[in-house]
Order: structure tokens, then sequence, then C-alpha cells
């Protein structure tokens, strides 16, 4: 099937203009007779859900947390990236949207990244009218900083905490609304299925997850708004709860899923030290604003540091290996999070690895808290050759800008990263793929639209720093809650969806009979046994690097995983009350099936581009090397029955406005 995107035509700069100016607009008044659902109230649903009330819908707004307040978005660091020039550096929205182009590898969707860059502007606007207390600079004016990937400050933040301010602001505007009588808030509710009625989405079935109840909820559309499923790899920095399962069970039901083998892995986590972790914890790409990374240069330093018999702040400057400064001189530690994580894990592999493990690399402040403190010292008249008080003054900066997440490595690996440098290694992120949008972020299904990082989103096939953000609050304060008009303004007659159809029935026995397999599947293994063993699988075969080889492996290892997982999980507690082994097995019913998409997904695409790395095809430099004649295409995947047989649609990426090249940060 030919994919319509509904790209508008006209010059890029006018598209989206002129398209929102003609998107059929629904009267105030038929407002009130609209439903909509909202899956997922983080940054993307929650300002989604915000807006569609202000305008007058109705919103039944759905999360599995016990509030809003605590959705993944939460734990974002850095900051959101916007075009707004304000450090008069040269930006515009055109360099975001190059930036964020070629970022991606070229392979996302130009008319959707002009979109995105264009409406940047408003946000901070936006957020800076609720109240977000973004960074400022001495003067009042508000601060930016630098993120990979780009040679700008368009990095708008709040201090290492700029999810929770973002998404307190867009809980304030929800809560307006719920106090309004606008939106209707369903707190610790699970959707677990998608209802198509007459080939439209109109509703979902949910678990109450505190008694265990089975609910029908009807709406004239349906958005997802559920994040990442970073969590397949069972180790990553996504919040634990972090799922697949609204987006994957909208799949089974006919959403195409796109790109899922497009996975982020950032440079900048803390290490894996073991088998006991469940969780691995993110240090923001913000500190490679300040922080050199680095390993020895020999091998012997390499080895005594593994062994405990030398220190970091022992190794000479001349023995270290500044190695993204050597290899990519003009954006050096700043370069996309693809580009650095491949080069961390080349040093490691060549046997320069920094902790016990062999996988760690260094993240060093001692030069920033010098040059700091020396410009302190000289701003207040002061001895900079004195070491001491260099180094107070100079960590006194750092800490103001960085100061939670110093504090938050210290206290997860107990070493002072002041006085030493940081250990960090790759970790799985974020995912750039998720279910395939159009123009208007409708999904395959009519009806049913997906925003955030649940869709396939604007970031081809690597996301850049700060962008994450960006698309979420783009999609919820400016996108959806206008092109979704041009769907419901056909509704407005429709009347109230009824919940007594034959498709709710069958939705909700499914669920039924799923929930009943695992709660009375009287197998020996406890879920966490079978997503830690998914997880080796993804990492080892389907991570960073892959090869055709590993990926027909993974797939095998993967159905023969799942087939075992319904013979062999055991559930316990019941199904009628709070049960988080259930819950966590619904999700992970739905990472096996995922996995094999992806793996099949990666195996497919003969290139190497952005996140995804095929061993066979790299340059002599070992950069990846992409295969424009052949795979400049959106990879949608349509569910038959089984992951290995999903049928491939292809949506041809054309660029009217920037000249696909080489991707070179050196
Ligand atoms: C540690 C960390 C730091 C980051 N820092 C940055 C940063 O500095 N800048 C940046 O741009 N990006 C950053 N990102 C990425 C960014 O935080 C996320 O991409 C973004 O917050 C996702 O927002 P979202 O609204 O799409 O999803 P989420 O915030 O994940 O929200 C998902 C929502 O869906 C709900 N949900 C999920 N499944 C169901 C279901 N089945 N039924 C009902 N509800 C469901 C959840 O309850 C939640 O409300 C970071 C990511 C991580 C992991």
């Amino acid at each position: 099937m030919a994919l319509d995107n509904k790209i508008p035509h006209g010059s890029i700069s006018s598209k989206w203009t002129d398209y929102k100016d003609h998107i059929k607009l629904v009267n105030p008044a038929n407002k009130r007779n609209i439903d909509v659902i909202i899956v997922g109230t983080g940054l993307a649903g929650g300002s989604a859900a915000a807006t569609l009330a202000e305008l007058g819908y109705n919103v039944k707004a759905f999360c599995y947390q016990d509030s809003p307040r605590r959705a993944h978005s939460i734990a974002a660091q850095g900051g959101i990236n916007a075009a707004k020039n304000y450090s008069g550096d040269g930006d515009s929205i055109y360099r975001l949207f190059y930036d964020t182009v070629k970022g991606g590898d070229y392979r996302a969707r130009e008319a959707n990244v002009h979109r995105l860059a264009e409406v940047s502007v408003n946000i901070i606007d936006q957020c800076v009218a609720q109240g977000v207390p973004l960074a400022r600079e001495y003067g009042g004016l508000l601060d930016n900083r630098s993120f990979g990937g780009t040679q700008v400050s368009r990095t708008f933040y709040a201090k290492g905490q700029t999810g929770q301010q973002l998404l307190l602001g867009a809980y304030s505007a929800m809560n307006r609304q719920i106090g309004r009588g606008k939106i209707k808030m369903y707190n610790r509710h699970e959707m677990l299925d998608l209802v198509i009625v007459n080939g439209k989405a109109r509703g979902i079935i949910a678990r109450n997850m505190i008694t265990g109840e089975i609910e029908r909820h009807s709406a004239h559309a349906v958005v997802i708004a559920t994040g990442g499923y970073g969590n397949v790899f069972f180790l990553s920095t996504n919040a634990m709860g972090s799922n697949v399962t609204a987006a994957w069970r909208a799949h089974k039901r006919g959403a195409y899923f796109a790109n899922p083998c497009y996975t982020q892995i950032h440079p900048t986590c803390i290490p894996v030290t073991g088998d006991h972790q469940s969780k691995l914890t993110l240090m923001s790409e913000s500190l490679r604003n300040d922080g050199r990374i680095w390993v020895p240069k020999k091998m012997e330093d390499a080895q005594a540091i593994r062994e405990g018999k030398l220190k970091p702040t022992q190794i000479a400057e001349e023995d270290r290996d500044y190695y993204l400064e050597r290899r990519y001189p003009s954006f050096g530690n700043l370069v996309p999070r693809d580009v650095a994580s491949r080069a961390a894990k080349e040093r490691c592999d060549a046997g320069y690895g920094v902790n016990a493990t062999g996988e760690a690399v260094y993240l060093d402040f001692a030069s920033a808290i010098d040059r700091y403190g020396k410009e302190q010292a000289r701003i207040h008249h002061l001895d900079e050759n004195d070491a001491k008080l260099v180094y107070d003054l100079g960590k006194k900066v750092v800490e103001n800008k960085y100061g939670n997440l110093f504090q938050m490595y210290y206290k997860i690996v107990d070493e002072d990263p002041y006085t030493t440098p940081m250990m960090i290694y790759p970790a799985v992120h974020y995912t750039m793929g998720g279910m395939w949008v159009d123009y208007d972020l409708m999904t395959t299904v009519e009806g049913c639209y997906c925003i955030g990082e649940a869709n396939f989103s604007d970031h081809g096939a690597n996301r850049l720093g700060a962008s994450a953000l960006m698309q979420g609050l783009a999609d919820g304060y400016f996108v959806l809650p206008y092109t979704i008009g041009n769907y419901l303004a056909d509704d407005i007659r429709t009347g109230e969806i009824p919940t007594n159809l034959p498709e709710f029935d069958e939705a909700e026995n499914k669920v039924r009979s799923m929930i009943d397999h695992l709660m009375n599947n009287k197998g020996e293994h406890s879920v966490d046994y079978f997503h830690k063993k998914l997880g080796k699988i993804m990492w080892n075969k389907v991570g960073m690097a892959r090869n055709a080889q590993g990926l027909t492996e993974a797939m095998e290892e993967i159905a023969t995983l799942r087939e075992d997982f319904y013979k062999n999980v055991k559930v316990s507690g019941t199904a009628e009350s709070f049960n988080q082994e259930l819950e966590k097995a619904m999700r992970v019913a739905d990472f096996l099936e995922l996995g094999e998409l992806f793996a099949k997904d990666a195996l497919h695409r003969e290139e190497s581009c952005g996140g995804h790395f095929r061993e066979e095809h790299q340059t002599e430099e070992g950069e990846a090397k992409r295969d424009d004649e052949n795979f400049s295409y959106v990879a949608a995947w349509e569910f038959k029955g089984n992951p290995r047989e999903a049928v491939l649609h292809k949506e041809a990426l054309e660029y009217e406005n920037i000249k696909m090249v080489t991707r070179s940060y050196k």
C-alpha cells in the first residue's frame, strides 16, 4: 500500500503556514460534543490534553502512574532546543532544521522537521508564560547552552531538571482543565487494546490497576502518547515502567510500526557494573559542554587502572587520548550521540576501557574547573596562580551549572566527580522508531493519532540532544490540537460512541483471555527472568553494532524465548487487585514480539545510518556507510499475525531543500 503522508505542497517555509490556515476547524459549540481519548500524560500527552481541552474538546486522559507528574518525561535533564538565536550566534529556523535532518543521518521526513523547527520558538514562549523557571543569565535573559551535533547554543534548560519543570508546566495547564471539568483524568489505568469500529479508532480497553477492573472507554479519536520502548533492552535509562504496550496493541490492530530498529544509545551513562542492576542512569549530554572525554593512550596504563593500581588523576596529560577531539576536531566532545557512542565502544573494544569491566571511558571536568576558576579570579581581581583558590572558584561555577548531576553521580558511584573524572559508557536511551504517522500525526488506523516519543517522529536514524522535549511539546501544544480538526470536523453529528458494541466485546474478551492465561499459567520463572534474557539478546545481537548473522540468530532466539514465556512464566497475586507482576508480564509479552520485529527491521536495512550500525557497512575509518540509493525510505511494518511475517511498506524520503551528503563532524 502506498503510504499517504499528506505532506502539503509549496516551499518548505510555506508548507506548515499555508497548511494550518486550511485545516478544517470544528466550531466551538460542536467541540463540546466531541470526545478525545489521550493515552499517556507525559510532556507530549499532557500538553495535548491541556490544549485540546482549552480548545473545547472533552478529553479523557489516561496514565499508568498515580499522577501525570510521574511520567518518564520528568527524568529529562539537559534541556530543550529552540531556534530563538538568543545567543546571537547565527542560529535560525533553517539551521535547526538542517542540523536535525543531518543529525538524523538523512532518514527523517523533511517537511515534518521544518515544521518542528518553526514551532520550536513558540514552545519557549508558551512555557515561560506558564511560569516554567528556565535558566536565566545574570542580566535576566534566558540562558542557552550547546548540545551535540550543533555549532550554536540553542538549548534552553532548567539546571539538570528541564523535563521536570516543563512537565510541571504542562501538568498545571492540565489541572486547570481538570478543574473546569474539560479533562477527566484516569490515573493508574493502563490501555490494553484499541477498539476499532467501522474502520475508525473509537475507544480503548483499559485495566484499572488498583481494582483490576477491565473498563471500556469510547471517544471520537484516540491519541497515543505513551513514550518510547527502550526497555525492550531491559537495561536502559528509561523509567522502569516505560513500555510499548499501547503502541504495540494498536499495531496489532492495523497501525504500522515504523523504523523499529532506530534506537539511540547515549554515550554518557553510568556504566553497567554487573548483573544486579535493573536500570541505568544517564549523565546529561549537557556535561559534554565542559567535560572532556578520554582514555589512556597506553595499554599498560588502561590495564593498571582496571586492576586498581593506578588512578586517572595520575595519568599525565600527554598520556591521555582525548579521542573525540582527536577524531572530530570541529565538533570535538560535542559530536552527536551515535558518533560518540561508537567511538567509546571502539576504544573499549581495542582494550583501552577503564573500569573493572573494561567498558568505561572518562568524562573529565578538571580543565573546565581550572578554566572557570581562572576566569573568576580575573573577574574578581584575585590571584589566578593560587591553585586552591582557582579550584574553589571553578568548582562553584561547575556546581551552579551541573550540581544535581554531580550529586547524582556521587550518590550512585560513591566517587567525587569534582576531584576524579566520571566513568561513563553508552546505554540505551531513546527510540526514534515508533508508530508511523502522516503529516497530521495520524497512524494508519483512521482516528488513531500518535505523538511524542511513541511515534516514529522527526529524528530519522538518530536524535540530537534536547530535541525530544522539543518534538513532544511541538506535537502536543502546536501540531496535533489543530491537525486533529481535519478529522474531527466530520464527526460533529456522530454523537456519543456507545461502548456496548460487538467491537468492544471482542477487544475486552481478548484482554481478559490474555490475563487469564498469564494468571493461570503455572510456570516457574518470574517475568524479570524473561525480560533479562530478552535484554541480553537485544544488547548483544541488536545493540550498538549489528550484523546479519547476529540478527538472524536474535530473531530465532527471541521467538523461542517468547514461546517459553507463555509456557513457563509465573505471575503471582490476583488479577483483581494491584498486581505489578501482572502489569510487567503484559508489557514483557509485547516486548517479546516487538524485539523480533526490531531485529527483522535491522536485518532488512542493509546499510548503516545514525544509531543503526551494520558492521558490514562501514567506511575504512569505521564510520557509518549509508546507502541512499536503496534505503532512503521509512520502513513501515504491517502486522500479519506474527512479527516475523510483518509486511514492509516504504515511504520514500525526498529532500528538496537539503542536499544529502555524507555526514561529517570532522
Ligand atoms: C534520563 C533521560 C533524560 C532525558 N533528557 C532529555 C533532555 O534533556 N532533553 C530532551 O529533549 N529529551 C530528553 N530525554 C528524552 C525525553 O525525556 C523523552 O523522549 C520524552 O520525555 C518522552 O515524552 P513522552 O510524553 O513522549 O512520553 P513519556 O514521558 O514517557 O510519557 C508516557 C506516558 O504514557 C503513559 N503510558 C504508557 N503506557 C501506557 C498505557 N499502556 N496505558 C496508559 N498510559 C500509558 C505513562 O503513564 C506516561 O504518562 C531524556 C530521556 C531520558 C531517559
